[in-house]
């Protein structure tokens, strides 16, 4: 039985990637901000339309020192719904999170974010989850009436626009995670876009171990560079990226064609205005119409060997240190999400046949 995977890393063609790395067995510079790394820093910030950006060795550790830069204290907004990751960089960052409730769109639901700030809070923390926008002009009007910081996990959204602005020129700052499982990668990699060139002072000194020069130590920092090598694979990826969001955009399409008028079967609203990075397919299955739970279709599908996720399953909040605030009830449309969502294979080499396959034994579960 072939097996289709939730995902498959999309790689360059082998010949890029040694033509791209022959020049480090000659410099021998192989970390800390060398050529490959600003020449992708230069290129992503011009493909992502920004003022600035730094790179990481990680989407998570874009997340913590963007919160430890901005010397955040107290309370920090933000949804469940979401990797655990989001979630942990503000516990880690000595940062208390505050839930607030998502809409249908999987994104925070601005309308619930001015009941939860209190004199504590210092940022709103939203997703911008499987690359579906959140409002953020809604979010921007919130956050400068109460002088609050915004910073993005924008993990999913890499290449998407808002009417032609690129979605890292929004908020104080957004991240991004360009992990081999990600629609761009470097292997493993992050990178932090926004405007403030202060902000990238204390970026670049804290993921070098707090160090300004040779001879001063200025904050408590860690070591989270991109190294030379995920530089150079970022280099090579970035000249096929377009051709896989649009492979992926077509096999979003056909599952739409398929799935869309099916009873029970619920897909993420489309959004005006916006060019998608096609990141995740979820759907969410509705017991009561479609006859089969989640559990069950999943269970179905990976019998025939098709690999999905419970991706976001379960809620961040009902994890660790969060149980007290984390309720599951004060997040109730969240909570239903995550019960019910399914995230189907994608990937730029699926075919059209697993698409089709893939949907058939979906509707097959019924039957
Ligand atoms: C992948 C991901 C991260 C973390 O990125 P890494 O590069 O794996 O550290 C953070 N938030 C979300 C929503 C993600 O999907």
């Amino acid at each position: 039985m072939e097996e289709i995977w939730v995902t498959r890393s999309a790689m360059p063609p082998l010949e890029d990637y040694v033509e791209e790395i022959r020049a480090l067995w000659d410099t021998r510079w192989l970390t800390n901000a060398g050529r490959k790394h600003e020449q992708l820093r230069e290129q992503l910030r011009q493909y992502l339309g920004v003022r600035e950006t730094e790179l990481l060795v990680n989407g998570h550790m874009a997340l913590e020192l963007t919160f430890q830069s901005m010397k955040l204290s107290g309370e920090v907004i933000t949804t469940p719904y979401t990797f655990a990751s989001t979630t942990q960089a503000i516990v880690r960052s000595g940062l208390t999170p505050v839930f607030c409730d998502v809409t249908e769109n999987f994104t925070i639901d601005v309308k619930k974010i001015e009941a939860l700030i209190t004199e504590r809070t210092s940022a709103i923390v939203p997703v911008h989850v499987y690359g579906q926008v959140c409002d953020v002009q809604e979010i921007q009007h919130i956050a400068q009436k109460h002088g609050l910081k915004v910073i993005y996990d924008a993990a999913h959204a890499f290449g998407t626009t808002v009417n032609g602005k690129g979605i890292g020129t929004f908020g104080d700052a957004s991240c991004f995670s360009f992990h081999a499982t990600k629609v761009f990668h470097t292997v493993e990699g992050g990178a932090v876009c926004f405007s403030d060139p202060a902000l990238g002072r204390e970026l670049r000194e804290r993921r070098n171990f707090g160090l300004r020069g040779q001879e001063q130590i200025v904050s408590v920092g860690t070591n989270a560079k991109m190294n030379e090598l995920c530089a150079a694979m970022g280099i090579c990826n970035l000249r096929y990226v377009d051709d896989w969001i649009a492979r992926r955009g077509a096999i979003a399409m056909r599952y739409r064609e398929k799935l869309s008028d099916v009873a029970g079967l619920l897909l993420a609203p489309v959004q005006q205005g916006v060019r998608s990075s096609f990141s995740y397919f979820p759907i969410l299955i509705d017991e009561a119409k479609f006859g089969y739970s989640r559990d069950e279709v999943a269970e179905h599908l990976a019998e025939h060997g098709i690999v999905t996720r419970k991706y976001f399953y379960p809620l961040t909040s009902t994890a660790m240190c969060c149980r007290r605030r984390g309720l599951a009830e004060n997040t109730p449309r969240a909570d239903w999400l995550s019960r019910h969502v399914l995230t189907l294979p994608l990937y730029p080499e699926m075919t059209r046949q697993q698409v089709d396959m893939i949907c058939s034994q979906i509707c097959a579960c019924r039957k």
